[in-house]
């Protein structure tokens, strides 16, 4: 047994932590201003965040889930604007490319997804359906010329820019979602496709998420994406793989507060002395190391077995589980501790118990995790 991190992964990590620390000087430019400055994207780019997940022969690193996680830790400590775009990359959309588009369309889209130059969006959740993913109404209707696609997505992230978009749709509805959805790549400039308007967030994540229209956008035949009719599968193996991604958030954002709380305690001062005096403010500090340990240990470890091709899908539910609710109270024990400065916009606590709620929802929600956990559990038995 070996809890030492591959030294190309500890290599690349220490290099992020620099990347890191140095890009931190633009989160107040960022927070006065709404705008990422350019450098932020540019410094990914050439630093080669975008190409992780990428096979070599399309200009990327060919990394696998604990070298994407490990980063994904020490990106978590910046504003999620500053890396948002590195979502569908490292998470369901890039999966989905890797695993099922043909060399056709990975030659077309990957180099450009690598150098930054197309954006991608992964549009699954609907106005009306987010958990439930069977019952969305978006549907492809095969004519002469390739598909028609018609129907609505919500919540999308990168939606205002994306070049290529990763559309479900049902192809035959009659075959229901495990034998009649598919997944398409459209491009931006389809005609009949638009982004009708943005939603913002309750964190820092600007300029939010989006509401794409797709009316009547006919699309080539070879824009398929896998096989028709298997998308539902696609869907859930993305997401599964994808959520270790949100884990490695939130142990990030987590070991960032408790990093912050530890600082806070040991100078504030109260009663003759620091908080950090106080057992109350101990044990809170105690409850919140053990929790991210844990947290980073389950994480690993899933992100482990995937890379050893024995990726489990309750393995990577109960991290991603474990993890955003460990790094969300961890994060809500730090603001404790910072009392009310905790409380006021300018300090990284007040941003980080903005911006962790959120991964308690997306790529499955707390319940849709533990629902998948039993699931996989009760198989097991006899
Ligand atoms: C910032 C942000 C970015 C996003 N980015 C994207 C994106 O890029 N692409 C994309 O496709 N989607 C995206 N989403 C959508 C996201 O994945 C969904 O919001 C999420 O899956 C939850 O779906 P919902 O909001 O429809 O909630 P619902 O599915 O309506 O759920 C509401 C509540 O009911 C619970 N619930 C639902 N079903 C069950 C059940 N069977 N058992 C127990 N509890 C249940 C849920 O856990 C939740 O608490 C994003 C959302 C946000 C907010």
């Amino acid at each position: 047994m070996d809890f030492e991190l591959p030294d190309d992964v500890r290599e690349f990590r220490d290099v992020t932590k620099a990347i890191v620390k140095d890009l931190l000087q633009y989160e107040k430019e960022f927070q006065d201003t709404g705008v990422v400055p350019p450098i932020v994207r540019q410094t990914l780019i050439e630093n080669g965040y975008f190409a992780l997940p990428f096979p070599e022969e399309y200009g990327g690193l060919n990394q696998g889930a604990l070298m994407q996680c490990v980063v994904q830790i020490e990106l978590a400590r910046l504003p999620p604007q500053f890396w948002t775009e590195l979502r569908p990359l490292m998470g369901p959309g890039a999966k989905n490319i890797l695993n099922h588009a043909s060399e056709e369309q990975k030659a077309r889209i990957v180099p450009g997804m690598v150098s930054g130059e197309i954006p991608i969006a992964f549009a699954l959740t609907e106005p009306h359906c987010g958990s439930d993913l069977a019952s969305l109404r978006t549907t492809a209707v095969r004519n002469d010329d390739g598909w028609v696609i018609n129907g609505s997505k919500t919540y999308i992230s990168n939606g205002s820019k994306a070049k290529e978009i990763i559309v479900y749709a049902y192809t035959d509805k009659s075959a229901g979602a495990r034998g009649g959805m598919s997944a398409f790549l459209m491009n931006s400039e389809t005609a009949g496709y638009s982004v009708d308007g943005v939603i913002p967030l309750m964190g820092t994540a600007t300029p939010g998420v989006f509401e794409l229209s797709f009316n009547d956008c006919q699309v080539p035949a070879d824009a398929l994406m896998g096989e028709e009719g298997k998308a539902f599968h696609y869907a859930l193996e993305g997401l599964n793989e994808g959520r270790l991604n949100v884990g490695a958030t939130a142990v990030g954002m987590g070991e960032y507060a408790l990093e912050l709380a530890l600082e806070q305690a040991s100078i504030r001062p109260a009663f003759g002395g620091v908080i950090a005096d106080f057992q109350a403010i101990r044990h809170y500090l105690a409850n919140m190391a053990t929790d991210m340990r844990a947290a980073r240990l389950m994480l690993l470890e899933a992100c482990w077995q995937y890379d050893q091709g024995q990726g489990r899908r309750e393995y990577a539910s109960m991290a991603k589980l474990f993890a955003t609710e460990a790094g969300s109270r961890t994060v809500d024990s730090a603001l404790q501790i910072f009392g009310g400065a905790g409380y006021c916009r300018g300090y990284a606590i007040e941003r980080l118990y903005r911006d962790i709620r959120i991964t308690r929802i997306y790529e499955g929600s707390s319940e849709i995790q533990r629902n998948t956990i039993a699931r996989e559990l009760l198989k097991q038995v006899d």
